[in-house]
């Protein structure tokens, strides 16, 4: 755009700055915007995190920005707490008698039974096997040109 002062009117001149100044507003906007854009990222946008460039400050992770309550980890004195009980009916009961002596090697098979310990271990069900449903889609071909 070349512009000689000299050679324009006054109102001519007028005309030019007010567009100038339109114009100067337009890209006063368009620089504010793409400045927000450019500091947009996955904390403050929908954008997922593997947008994030490489050089983004970290987070403080949620632990560092939790209160200290004072209290020590683990279960407080005097609450009663949770332990898993043993079942009266168990799924199987395993017996592990010992066959012999584990210190003389002497066969214990018909030694005295005088007490018994128990315990039970609590193991989860296997997940199901996955449900598979056959999707069949028949290849057709229409039989002759029609229309
Ligand atoms: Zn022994």
């Amino acid at each position: 755009m070349d512009i000689e002062p000299e050679s324009l009117s006054r109102n001519e001149l007028v005309a030019t700055l007010v567009a100038a100044l339109g114009r100067i507003e337009e890209l006063t906007a368009r620089v504010a915007e793409l400045e927000a854009r450019v500091r947009r990222d996955s904390s403050n946008s929908s954008r997922p995190p593997s947008s994030d460039g490489p050089y983004r400050k970290p987070q403080p992770k949620a632990s560092a920005m939790r209160k200290k309550s004072g209290r020590k980890p683990g279960k407080q004195h005097g609450d009663p707490g949770t332990t898993r009980r043993q079942v009266a009916d168990p799924d199987e009961v395993i017996e592990c008698a010992p066959a012999e002596c584990a210190g003389c090697g002497t066969d214990l098979a018909d030694a005295a039974v005088f007490g018994m310990s128990k315990r039970q271990v609590f193991e989860v069900a296997p997940p199901p096997p996955p449900m598979v449903t056959p999707l069949c889609q028949p290849w057709v071909r229409r039989s002759a040109l029609s229309g």
